[in-house]
């Protein structure tokens, strides 16, 4: 490439170079022949002239004299005259030539008259002379000097051009060609060699050093810009190594405050469990005490006192069991229980309860209930009971010598409802209106926010936690049914709730637990006697024997003497706890090796009753202990009472319950939006389990055992609190050793499931 187009310019310049002296050199040869031209006819004018003065004078005489010889003479002296071919003399005596005869080529012929002037007479025509002229040889003449010139002009042209031609070589093509070159491997990268011209350093710069010099200067600002985008880069990878680091250290701390964060949500879940076993512990002592009261006789006003405290108690212990949910509510553990129960009773109760308060404030409360509302039904009553206790409260709190009402209307269905349950359901708002203070517009939607009170005026002037209409709204639609207020400050306020509510069954279906038949021989382990008095109260109003022990020892001495029926521990001894304990019996041979234990204790967190379970035990009982539940429990095969982990495979009675309450219909789709978490979950599960993915596990297990359980699907829950139990402390092993009870309670529930959908 590089040959052809550096010759190509060289070879156009030296052809430009001959062209141009070509046409000099014709020019200038043609100037040239023209004055020689000139020159040469001027030479025969100045020949002619010279004959004409210097000869004509004497050929003149010689004509007049007739002197042939000496004109033959004068004539040949003219021949010898340059360029003259012939010379002809014409007069009425002669003819002479001299010369060629006959000339050729191209001829000049000057003619000159001859005369003469005699001393006397006239002047005489004597002849002519003719002198012819060569043109031909002037013509050769002029041709060689012209060719000459034209060559030797040629040649120096031509050398001239070679020697130009070199000399533009020397001075610009071959620096370009280094150019050239330099600028193809600048293209190619190679920046760091500089650009040098074979070429004398010169005092003053020419246009080749300017072009060089740029062309270099050209390279090193591509260096400058490579080595400055190689700083840039190496800036941003430092930048972005410095950010990847900090990401990697605040997701390391994230972490670690995920970390600290479910800690302390653990050591959270903890004190509330803890709290909830030592608050439930006394309250299980003034229950117990007021159960032992009622059987005592008492009279009407009294009954009716003992009765409130029992209630106050029971509604102490649901806003226990209501902050347990609250801490629980993540995790989707809080169910209503469903009784049935007597509404007037109800708002009788609530309204006895308060009505010192309302009293102390001057306030007359007032119930007035629709006459078309179905009194005895079958529902939360306890939720119920929460909420109408907190609006009622509220109203008393925020009301000063007024009027308080609460107010039951049964409302009409609406379509679906109609249809579910074939119009069994009442619908139901039930209101309680005050005079008191009233709340501004602004925030009445705020106040059924947690902690959160119509002003700050007001919070400091009445106190509380904000939490009841948090606690009530809850409440109120965990039960399917909605809360609102309308009010105006200053006038009062309206707080109500609608909700559905099932009728209850006729007297003669409702299920009653009797006191059983048979008397039994029990033990009771229990470290507080409060307790151990109320349980042992309890077990001989009925007719049984019972024994007490205060700690495992004294159990252990109890066990090795006689034989018993039952044993009721306590989990939380002092020293040896009654999980440890159960074990014990179990594994030593004796006369209650294999007798029912039945563990008594406040703490119902699934994790641990699988750990009762697991010791040994063949139920638990919730404190505080109820008549109600100990009755069934005794009474049943199984010892478990219906509010813990049963050992059947499904809660059948659970299922029912949910098939009452809400509808054939709901019950199908709760059913089948378990059979798709069930496909989900297993799944993921699964995966989990292969990964050993603890924490995945522990998430899994947790999730589909909560919706199990809420439908009644009890081995299956069983089976993966046991899962996630051993997920929470990282026990792969024991994880995988629960599989197979896994697996045969998910096989089963699958079972039961496509049954119960198909049917
Ligand atoms: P607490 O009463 O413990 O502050 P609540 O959630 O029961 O919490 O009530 C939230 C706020 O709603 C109260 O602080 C009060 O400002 C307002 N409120 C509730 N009931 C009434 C009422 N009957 N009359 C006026 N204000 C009320």
């Amino acid at each position: 490439m590089k040959g052809p187009r550096s010759s190509g310019l060289l070879r156009r310049l030296l052809l430009f170079i001959l062209l141009f002296s070509l046409c000099f050199t014709i020019l200038a040869s043609g100037v040239q022949l023209y004055f020689e031209y000139r020159r040469e006819m001027r030479d025969i004018d100045s020949g002619m002239e010279l004959i004409r003065a210097g000869y004509l004078a004497s050929l003149e005489r010689s004509v007049w004299d007739l002197n042939q010889e000496q004109l033959n003479v004068q004539l040949r002296g003219l021949v010898d005259f340059s360029d003259v071919a012939r010379v002809r003399l014409l007069s009425p005596d002669f003819e002479l030539i001299q010369g060629e005869k006959t000339p050729i080529g191209p001829l000049r012929i000057e003619r000159f008259e001859l005369t003469y002037q005699p001393p006397t007479g006239e002047r005489r025509h004597l002849g002519e002379l003719e002198v012819s002229i060569d043109l031909g040889a002037v013509y050769h003449r002029l041709y060689t000097t012209g060719l000459a010139s034209l060559l030797w002009m040629s040649v120096f042209l031509c050398g001239l051009a070679v020697a130009l031609s070199g000399l533009f070589y020397r001075l610009v093509t071959r620096h370009l060609q280094v150019m050239a070159d330099f600028a193809r491997r600048v293209a190619e990268g190679d920046l760091h060699k500089p650009l040098q011209l074979h070429k004398s350093r010169a005092r003053h710069e020419d246009e080749i050093d300017t072009v060089a010099h740029a062309l270099d200067d050209m390279r090193r600002a591509i260096l400058n810009d490579l080595h400055q985008r190689e700083v840039d880069r190496l800036a941003l990878q430092d930048n972005r190594d410095q950010l990847q680091k900090l990401v990697e250290r605040r997701t390391a701390s994230l972490q670690r405050a995920k970390e600290e964060a479910e800690a302390a949500n653990l050591a959270k879940s903890r004190f509330l469990a803890t709290m909830s076993h030592e608050l439930r512990t006394p309250l299980n002592g003034i229950l117990g005490m007021a159960e032992l009261l009622r059987g005592a006789p008492l009279d009407e006003r009294d009954s009716k006192r003992l009765e409130a405290l029992y209630k106050a108690g029971d509604g102490l212990l649901t806003m226990l069991n209501e902050v347990l949910y609250f801490a629980r509510l993540e995790e989707g553990e809080s169910h209503p229980e469903l009784v049935h129960f007597s509404l007037a009773q109800l708002i009788d109760q609530v309204l006895t309860l308060l009505e010192p308060r309302a009293m102390s404030n001057g306030t007359q409360l007032h119930a007035h209930v629709d006459p078309r509302v179905v009194d005895r039904c079958y529902g939360a009553e306890q939720f119920i009971r929460q909420v109408l206790s907190n609006l009622l409260a509220n109203a008393i709190k925020f009301t000063n010598a007024g009027h308080i009402t609460i107010d039951v209307a049964r409302l009409p269905l609406d379509n679906s409802e109609q249809r579910d349950t074939q119009s069994t359901t009442q619908r139901l708002r039930v209101s309680v209106t005050d005079n008191g203070i009233g709340i501004a517009s602004a925030s009445q939607q705020k106040i059924f926010e947690r902690f959160t009170q119509a002003s700050e005026d007001v919070a400091q002037r009445y106190g509380g936690s904000g939490l009841g209409l948090a606690i009530s709204k809850q409440l109120v639609e965990l039960l399917g049914g909605r809360i609102g207020v309308d009010s105006q400050e200053g006038q009062g306020s309206c707080f109500w709730f609608e909700l559905s509510l099932q009728p209850a069954l006729a007297d003669g279906e409702i299920p009653q637990v009797s006191a059983p038949e048979q008397a039994l021989n029990i033990l009771v382990v229990e470290d507080m006697a409060l307790n151990r008095e109320v349980a042992s109260g309890l077990l001989e109003r009925d007719g049984h024997q019972v024994s007490l022990a205060e700690d495992a020892e004294q159990a252990l001495v109890l066990c090795r003497r006689q034989t018993f029926e039952l044993l009721l521990l306590d989990v939380h001894l002092p020293g040896m706890s009654g999980i440890e304990l159960c074990r014990l019996i179990r594994r030593t041979p004796g006369p209650n090796q294999h007798t029912r234990i039945i563990a008594l204790t406040a703490s119902v967190q699934p994790a641990q009753v699988s750990h009762y379970l697991d010791a040994g035990m063949q139920g638990i009982l919730t404190k505080p202990l109820k008549l109600e539940q100990l009755r069934q429990a005794l009474a049943g095969d199984s010892l478990t009472p219906a509010s813990a982990p049963q050992h059947h495979a499904v809660d059948w009675a659970l299922l029912d319950t949910h098939r009452t309450l809400l509808g054939e219909q709901k019950l199908l789709g709760l059913l089948s939006t378990l059979r798709q978490s069930i496909a989900q979950h297993h799944k993921a599960l699964t995966e989990a389990i292969q990964a050993d993915d603890c924490t995945e596990v522990a998430h899994q297990a947790h999730r589909l055992a909560g919706s199990s359980d809420s439908l009644g699907f009890t081995a299956l829950a069983r089976a993966l609190r046991t899962m996630e139990t051993a997920a929470l402390i990282n026990d792969s092993a024991a994880i995988h050793r629960q599989l197979p009870v896994f697996l045969e309670a998910l096989e089963h529930t699958q079972a039961v499931l496509e049954g119960l959908l198909q049917r």
